[in-house]
């Protein structure tokens, strides 16, 4: 497989989620990047997060992978060839800061290991995934719940902006936003992702 290349994330894309930390629901696409050195698979191993910087808070998502070099009017199922169980982590007490300030949120979303993913699994096109939930679970207990259709902008409409604006191409990742269920990290926390009943992918994190 193409090694991955940018990394897209979608944020405010569920309104449970947008109205927990009392954000306005958007009403175009809202995105911002993480370096490839965030990226890292949960395969069971520690996971380093930052020690001194604030709370670090989980957001599962679902992570599609781009397997064509986009063309307008193809549609998702053509376009995208795996996916993943993913966590965008945020720095969320840095992120508070840079939202007052106005700044971009590099620091609280682009830190190494920020961008952990399960292994990838063949996708199984969109009407199959809105009836498969993805799941994660701490510690035993589940604690975020999603589903794709309940998303403020669908995966057309996604990866339609982020062509139209940014590209997309072959190795291209966009996860595409939390659920609601966002909540911090401790140390020694062991991490499950599920889709569909499945664990994809399993960590511990360690701060
Ligand atoms: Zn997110």
């Amino acid at each position: 497989m193409t090694p991955i290349k940018n990394i897209y994330c979608v944020g405010r894309n569920y309104v449970l989620h947008a109205k927990e930390l009392n954000n306005k629901v958007p009403t175009s696409p809202f995105l911002f990047l993480k370096p490839t050195h965030a990226l890292v698979e949960a395969n069971g191993q520690d996971i380093i997060l930052p020690a001194n910087q604030g709370s670090v808070h989980y957001e599962a998502e679902l992570v599609l992978r781009i397997g064509k070099p986009y063309e307008k009017g193809i549609k998702v199922d053509e376009l995208v060839n795996s996916m993943a169980i993913g966590i965008d982590l945020t720095l969320r007490d840095v992120q508070d800061e840079l939202k007052e300030k106005g700044y971009p949120w590099l620091l609280a979303k682009g830190f190494q290991n920020s961008a952990v993913l399960s292994k990838f699994i063949d996708f199984p096109g969109i009407e199959k995934c809105e009836q498969e939930d993805f799941a994660l679970i701490k510690n035993g207990e589940q604690v975020q719940l999603g589903n794709i259709k309940n998303m403020i902008f669908d995966p057309q409409t996604i990866v339609d902006f982020t062509a139209d604006h940014f590209g997309l191409g072959v190795g291209d990742i966009i996860f595409t936003g939390t659920p609601e269920g966002v909540g911090k990290v401790h140390d020694g926390d062991q991490i499950s992702l599920l889709f569909g009943g499945e664990i994809l992918g399993t960590c511990t994190f360690k701060k």
